[in-house]
């Protein structure tokens, strides 16, 4: 008999028997509250019954035609709804699977565009697992350790992290702004330059919003000079920071943005949108690949959408994400080891730390192995592994979020000394 790889094995003692909502039902007969949703991608909760019922009547139709061969029906209304949702001036859209390649579609896009070869991103940016989005990707050195060389022609900016630097937004902001121009002067010519790659919250990276001044720093560099803007949208868009793109909390409107995930409520399949103007500088038969722009997956996407708008689940993400900070706040005064507690919307992150101040990733590790016991999933993130993430499903009810936060209660009680 085969066996799943070893590394598999660890991952997690949780086998899925089925899924609805915000909640995970286990071949055990346990029931989970979901604060994962596949870090973010059952945006419409597990197993919706429109969404269900559209990949289901799609896989009727027409499962897979390759797009840039035999266009189909799903696509072209997923692009028309995706229309109504994105920035008007991001008026083209190119399809792939999976945020890593959309990551990666949206970097040839701008070095074709510009002719250019750098591209900078910020201290602890994810941006995928392939190996040039590893490339991009600076959340922790175990992304990218142990397969180098990595791609060149990227290059690191400081992020403006107030909480580690123990100062408030506007220094920080000021700092990395200043940073990121001495590094445009002392390394990376602008003029060499094809894009600034980042992401409205940092995922992987922490659950760091990205300020809206930091963002309108890059936005205003990035026109001086010709660089092209990439905001990676994959964790934070589709209405999981309480508005339909993490980025619409600033005033910026980026050059290519890059989407997928909650895009399609787990159906796999990504999405770059541009002027149409930059995107005919790209050359779509080297992009993407076999499965981009799936038929069922198309489907599910306008489904998705559909019920976001109907559901009103941008709204309900606001108003059950302050439900959540509020919430957090309360346990953050029982347990100091909370040192901080930020988020936007139903994208919350708690970093743990030591008395000194240090990241304290072995009391996040016990935490989130103590939800887990408690019957509610939870994940860790940050390159020092110390913050705890939660990441309800945007259908979430204020009952499942008191729910949830009594769960984390009784973990922190579990797993700390507080
Ligand atoms: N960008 C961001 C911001 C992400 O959070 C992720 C996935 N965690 C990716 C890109 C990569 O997406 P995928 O795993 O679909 O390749």
């Amino acid at each position: 008999m085969t066996s799943l790889s070893p590394l598999l094995k660890q991952a997690t003692p949780v086998v899925v028997d089925h899924a609805s909502g915000s909640w995970i039902h286990a071949t055990d007969g346990r029931e989970y509250l979901d604060f994962t949703t596949g870090i973010g991608v059952t945006s419409t909760g597990h197993c919706h019954p429109r969404v269900v019922e559209a990949a289901r009547e799609q896989t009727g139709r027409i499962i897979h035609a390759q797009y840039t061969t035999v266009m189909h029906k799903p696509l072209l209304e997923l692009t028309d709804k995706l229309g109504a949702v994105l920035p008007s001036s991001l008026d083209s859209v190119f399809y792939a699977n999976s945020g890593s390649e959309a990551v990666e579609a949206a970097i040839r896009l701008a070095r074709m565009a510009t002719g250019r070869p750098n591209i900078v991103v910020f201290q602890g940016g994810f941006h995928g697992r392939t190996v040039a989005a590893a490339s991009l990707t600076t959340a922790g050195t175990r992304f990218s350790a142990g397969f180098a060389p990595l791609m060149s022609g990227v290059h690191m900016a400081p992020f403006p992290y107030a909480f580690r630097y123990g100062w408030d937004e506007d220094a920080a902001v000021e700092f990395a702004l200043r940073e990121l121009d001495y590094l445009l002067v002392s390394r990376v010519a602008p003029n060499d330059t094809a894009a600034f790659l980042i992401e409205p919250v940092l995922g992987d990276g922490g659950y760091l919003p990205t300020p809206p001044a930091f963002l309108e720093g890059l936005r205003e560099r990035a026109d001086r000079h010709g660089i092209k803007l990439i905001l990676d949208e994959v964790q934070a868009g589709c209405g999981r920071t309480g508005r339909f793109w993490g980025h619409q909390f600033s005033s910026v409107v980026p050059d290519i943005l890059v989407t997928a995930k909650g895009i399609a409520s787990g159906f796999p399949i990504s999405a770059i949108a541009a002027p149409v103007a930059l995107m005919s500088k790209g050359w779509p038969g080297s992009q993407g690949g076999t499965y981009g722009g799936n038929a069922v997956a198309a489907a599910a996407g306008c489904a998705t959408l559909d019920v976001i708008r109907d559901e009103e689940l941008v709204e309900n993400a606001r108003l059950r994400g302050d439900q959540l900070a509020d919430g957090l706040r309360v346990l953050q005064h029982k347990h100091p080891v909370i040192g901080n507690i930020r988020g936007l919307g139903l994208m919350q992150g708690l970093e743990f730390v030591t008395a000194a101040g240090d990241p304290d990733a072995a009391t996040t590790t016990a935490v989130q192995q103590a939800t887990t016991r408690h019957e509610l999933l939870t994940l860790t993130c940050g390159p020092a592994g110390n913050v705890l993430r939660l990441i309800p499903a945007l259908v979430v009810t204020e009952h499942e979020i008191d729910l949830g936060l009594e769960r984390l209660a009784l973990a922190l009680a579990d797993a700390t000394n507080d």
